[in-house]
């Protein structure tokens, strides 16, 4: 499909989507709209899913049946609309994914450059207000290697904020960080809210959900079973299965 203009186009639109790895169905039917702006937790046991179905959107996993329109992009086989896509919708991974042989700096105006053709100049310039902004500036002529874990991770979301994105998805960003870690990170996701880029998820960081989401999902065994406003979502969960995930998440 090309991209198409109608009155408010889904940040994201996935329709019917199933996904195999070999036999394993690991998404079955999923039907889930984004809207501009929107701010979506996903949660739920390990394996259920939730990273598969984010890594769907940009093309890192490719689905088999159903469709998935990006920004009134379809994701198909066709080269240029995963290019298309990717260049509107940034992720940040569990493990950062710096590139290590680059600085601090380098690492954010790679993409700026290469993809965005934008001059050194402009790239540094940018690059440097969002370090700023996730507050690591001084950092700039760095390796990853000599940062903490935290400050890797926010290097990682002002590489993907350098490159102006309209979604973020974020896959567990602050599971691989120390405890005394994740409230820094945290803390960068949530001054996003500022801003109108829509955001989709994966944490078990449920205070944030309560924060931030406009929208919790639950997902088990590759299936959304549940999701509802932050309020509704933690106070009257409807499914046995989401009550049971909360109570062992919260611990009661
Ligand atoms: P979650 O993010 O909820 O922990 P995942 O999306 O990572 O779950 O995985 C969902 C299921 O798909 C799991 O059973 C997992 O083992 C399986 N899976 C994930 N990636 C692959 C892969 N590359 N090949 C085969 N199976 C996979």
């Amino acid at each position: 499909m090309a991209k198409h203009k109608r009155a408010t186009i889904p940040a994201v639109e996935l329709m019917d989507m199933n996904k195999w790895y070999g036999e394993y169905h690991a998404l079955k039917n999923i039907n889930l709209t984004v809207t501009p702006g929107e701010r979506v937790v996903i949660c739920g046991p390990s394996g259920s899913g939730k990273s598969t179905l984010i890594r769907c959107i940009n093309r890192l996993e490719e689905h088999q049946g159903g469709q998935i329109i990006v920004d009134g992009i379809e994701l198909n086989d066709n080269l240029k609309h995963i290019n298309q896509v990717r260049q509107e919708v940034g992720m940040v991974f569990q493990h950062f994914n710096l590139y290590p042989h680059l600085t601090v700096l380098e690492n954010c105006t790679l993409a700026p450059m290469c993809v965005r053709k934008q001059s050194k100049d402009v790239a540094t310039a940018n690059a440097m207000k969002f370090l700023e902004r996730v507050k690591i500036s001084e950092q700039a002529g760095k390796y990853p290697s000599q940062l903490s874990g935290g400050q890797q991770q926010r290097v990682a979301i002002a590489r993907t904020l350098a490159m102006g994105p309209k979604t973020i998805l974020f896959d567990e960003p602050t599971s691989a960080l120390d405890p005394e870690m994740i409230k820094e990170v945290l803390d960068v996701m949530v001054s996003l809210v500022d801003e109108s880029i829509t955001m989709i998820c994966v944490t078990h960081e449920m205070g944030f959900a309560k924060r931030v989401a406009d929208r919790v999902i639950f997902m088990d065994a590759g299936e959304i079973i549940e999701e509802g406003s932050p309020d509704t979502f933690f106070n009257s969960p409807k499914s046995l299965r989401t009550q049971q995930f909360l109570n062992q998440i919260l611990g009661h």
